[in-house]
């Protein structure tokens, strides 16, 4: 017990503890101590225990914090990862052998996934870059909008065609970008009406006019509505060019073939109808429906030289041709007929040959035209000069003539089918008007060129340039 003690004034704590022996009580021990110490010593006891505890605490707290930053530090390497990969930056790894076998199960589930992701995404852009490479390879535009007409895609001739910006234009509605009115009106079409729609059109630029053939398909549908629309862009100006050109061959041939076959016919019926006809009459019908008839035969023969020089070169038997033979040999074949004419013909020729790859048959005609033409279009007493060398690597052949010489604007025209200067004076001459395209299509088919230079008057020259066999 504790008690104030009256002789030592203060506290004290009193213990009385009893001495026994056996069933009888010999006596009390008594002590006394005063309660100033005991406080002291259960003071430092205290404290003692609240530092302990103290510290304890800490330790734990530390402890704590770092176990729990060491079981949340792969957890957050992974939100990392997965906000980097979300964001596109980068598609990182973490590593799998940190924390607990939960956190590197889930490390290595992640890495696995991550490792999928990046396999698709790499087919993912790998069949986009494919796609883009293919349509921008295309030869037609191609342009693809969303259901609102909203372009989703353009490859470079497509917004070439359509005079659209891709960097600036993507993602917009076309009619608010492209001022080929006809292209935005067909594609809005396809997507109202749920069909295939074409239209040709012309686009006028500085530079020139192109032919245009629009194809606008509507996209799969959503819920009964195209989910956008594909235009396809062909040019089609070489094509219809073609058309044209061919259109005009055939009339062109359809009325020269006409025109002598109706002299026939008009020739061989008044010989019917005019049995009595006079021996000298009958003679000269007789000698009219020739010159027809040799007209026709000129005719059909040119067409089928042009349809063969104009083709291509498996219609011909390359060899090795010697240029200065043939030359020799065309100027002995026209010097009678220049010697009948009036007209003096020439050669220039040099000592060496002048080998060149090409259809024997094909060249000779080609330089049969040139010098007929030549000794037709120039006049009594004028000259001819057939002049062949190599110069610059290349055969070069010259016909030469003192004659009528040709217009500047006609000197672009006389190398087209059936173009002639003068038709009457031509036909006169037993002319076709195909005799300079032959030329320029054997030319052009062994590699070559053709040109003219003329003077209205004084005379024209041509001159064939053709590479020389190797
Ligand atoms: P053609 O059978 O009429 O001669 P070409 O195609 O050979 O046909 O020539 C076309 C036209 O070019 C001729 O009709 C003629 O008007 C002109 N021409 C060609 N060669 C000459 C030349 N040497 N001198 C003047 N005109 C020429």
């Amino acid at each position: 017990m504790t008690r104030y003690s009256q002789t030592l004034r203060v506290e004290m704590l009193y213990l009385a503890i009893p001495a026994v022996s056996g069933e009888e009580t010999l006596g009390f021990t008594r002590t006394a101590l005063p309660l100033d110490s005991v406080n002291r010593r259960l003071k430092d006891a205290r404290r003692s225990i609240l530092l302990g505890a103290g510290m304890a605490s800490i330790l734990a707290l530390l402890l704590g914090i770092i176990l729990a930053r060491r079981s949340t530090f792969p957890l957050r390497n992974m939100t990392r990862a997965a906000r980097d990969m979300a964001e596109g930056k980068n598609h990182g790894r973490v590593p799998e052998g940190q924390g607990s076998v939960e956190m590197r199960e889930l490390a290595a589930a992640f890495n696995s996934m991550n490792d999928q992701l990046r396999e698709r995404m790499e087919a993912v852009s790998g069949e986009r870059n494919k796609l883009a490479a293919i349509l921008s390879g295309m030869k037609e535009g191609v342009l693809a909008v969303d259901a609102q007409e909203r372009i989703l895609h353009v490859n470079g001739l497509g917004a070439e065609l359509l005079r659209l910006d891709v960097n600036r234009d993507l993602g917009r509605p076309i009619w608010e970008c492209s001022r080929v009115t006809e292209a935005n009106e067909l594609l809005g079409q396809a997507i109202r009406e749920n069909r295939f729609l074409r239209r040709e059109i012309t686009a006028v630029s500085a530079t020139r006019q192109r032919i245009i053939e629009l194809k606008a398909s509507p996209l799969a549908c959503e819920e009964g509505r195209p989910a956008g629309a594909v235009l396809v862009l062909n040019e089609v100006t070489d094509i219809r060019q073609l058309e044209a050109m061919r259109r005009d061959f055939i009339a062109n041939a359809s009325h020269e073939l006409k025109t002598p076959l109706t002299v026939i016919r008009g020739l061989t019926e008044t010989l019917h109808e005019e049995p009595q006809m006079d021996a000298d009459s009958r003679e000269r019908f007789i000698d009219k429906l020739n010159r027809q008839v040799g007209r026709l035969a000129g005719l059909v023969s040119d067409l089928l030289s042009l349809s063969r020089v104009e083709g291509d070169r498996e219609q011909f038997e390359m060899e090795t041709v010697d240029l200065l033979e043939l030359a020799k040999t065309s100027y002995k074949e026209n010097l009678p007929v220049a010697e009948a004419k009036g007209v003096s013909l020439r050669v220039q020729l040099p000592n060496y040959s002048i080998p060149v790859t090409g259809d024997r048959s094909a060249l000779t005609q080609a330089l049969e035209n040139l010098l007929d033409n030549a000794l037709n279009y120039t006049p009594k007493g004028g000259e001819v000069t057939l002049k062949a060398k190599i110069h610059e690597g290349q055969a070069v052949v010259e016909v030469e003539d003192t004659g009528i010489g040709i217009e500047p604007e006609d000197q672009l025209r006389i190398f087209e089918r059936f173009f002639r200067v003068d038709k009457a004076r031509s036909r006169e001459l037993g002319g076709t008007g195909l005799g300079l395209s032959i030329v320029k299509h054997t030319v052009l088919s062994h590699g070559g060129e053709v040109s003219v230079e003329s003077e209205p008057g004084r005379g024209s020259r041509f001159r064939l340039r053709i590479p020389l066999s190797a």
